[in-house]
């Protein structure tokens, strides 16, 4: 298919009417959007238009079958304003895991990546310039086909929608750790960015809130023993020294956050050890004094420091530092910003 993206700009940009001090956080959307349509076996009509809402057939196969994938990545702008996307071919394979593993087509990585790039250089305006700002780029692949019956979808749309986020602060998150739902299980869909995990997240969040908990900490299906990760985030235990994090096991998210903090924390000396961790190793960490800190990573938050896990009757306490996190999440934001050399070679210049 022709990498050519047709162009449709509109009049006047809405983004004077943005208080870049006050951005609501998920309800603003930019200008225009990256549309790409998938028809007989194709990828067809790659383009930029205005943001609008899309009229849907009530049949369309994602709404009933679930044929949804989504990817979430940043871009920010260095130093100097000019926009950056953080490692854009690691989102274009991971939505490529995740359609294959929905039974949905590949979308072209090349493509992928020059419809971030356009897309971002357009709305390059909306790109909030604070520290720990930037602009969330949402790519997202559905089955838009108007069929009842249970195969694969033979139409899908792509799109890439844009939301500039505000400046996050880590406060430090509560975790309920939860024996009663589960989140994934080696076999299912767990290691897929589909739709449908985050649906079935939704009321175990719900009731963790309601107890005064931040977040779920997901544990393994089968023994509800092993550490999965934490809402929307991968995680990260230092205990004696040594960062360890659960392996890749078939059911959790392979984050990008994840790698990069693995190869960071690498760089500055850290051993750091991907392995199965149970909730009662933790427990007794805790309890002797070597759980030295905890902490979520994700694309939203960059790095979310864990000050304590509740567990049905007991509360595992975390710490209330974490030196370790705070100084990958500094280093994370300058490499971001461009403040620091990016000696990894994560960032990529949109034009
Ligand atoms: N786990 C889950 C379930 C997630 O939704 C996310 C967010 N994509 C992550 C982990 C963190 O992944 P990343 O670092 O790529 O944002």
């Amino acid at each position: 298919m022709s990498n050519n993206i047709s162009i449709t700009k509109v009049k006047k940009s809405k983004v004077d009417a943005l208080d870049f001090n006050n951005i609501p956080l998920g309800t603003t959307f930019t200008d225009h959007m990256f549309v790409c349509d998938y028809e007989q076996g194709q990828w067809i009509n790659p383009r930029i238009e205005p943001l609008q809402p899309i009229a849907t057939h009530p049949a369309a196969m994602a709404l009933h079958y679930g044929q949804a994938i989504f990817e979430g990545m940043k871009a920010t702008v260095d130093q100097h304003g000019n926009p950056m996307l953080f490692r854009p071919q690691k989102n274009a394979e991971r939505l490529n895991f995740s359609a294959d593993r929905m039974g949905m087509p590949d979308f072209p990585e090349k493509l992928f990546v020059e419809g971030l790039k356009q897309l971002v250089a357009l709305e390059k305006n909306w790109i909030p310039p604070q520290d720990g700002s930037a602009l969330y780029l949402r790519p997202f692949m559905y089955a838009d086909e108007p069929f009842i019956g249970m195969r694969a979808a033979t139409h899908y749309k792509f799109i890439i929608i844009a939301s500039p986020a505000g400046p996050f602060f880590s406060k430090r998150i509560k975790l309920w750790a939860e024996k009663k739902y589960i989140r994934a299980v080696a076999g299912g869909t767990g290691e897929a960015k589909a739709a449908g995990n985050y649906a079935a997240a939704i009321r175990p969040t719900e009731l963790a809130k309601a107890k005064g908990y931040d977040q779920v900490l997901w544990l393994d299906a089968i023994e509800h023993k092993y550490i999965q990760e934490v809402g929307t985030m991968n995680i990260f235990f230092k205990i004696n020294g040594k960062i360890i994090t659960p392996g890749r096991d078939g059911a959790i998210l392979d984050g990008i956050t994840r790698i990069s903090v693995m190869e960071l924390l690498k760089s500055k000396g850290f051993e750091v050890i991907e392995r199965p961790i149970s909730i009662d190793e933790i427990k007794e960490a805790s309890k002797n004094g070597t759980l030295e800190e905890a902490f979520g990573t994700g694309t939203a938050v960059g790095i979310a420091y864990i000050q304590e896990i509740g567990l049905n009757g007991h509360v595992i306490h975390v710490s209330n530092e974490s030196p370790v996190g705070l100084d990958i999440n500094n280093t994370l934001n300058a490499i971001k910003t461009g403040k620091i050399k990016d000696t990894f070679h994560w960032m990529v210049k949109v034009n």
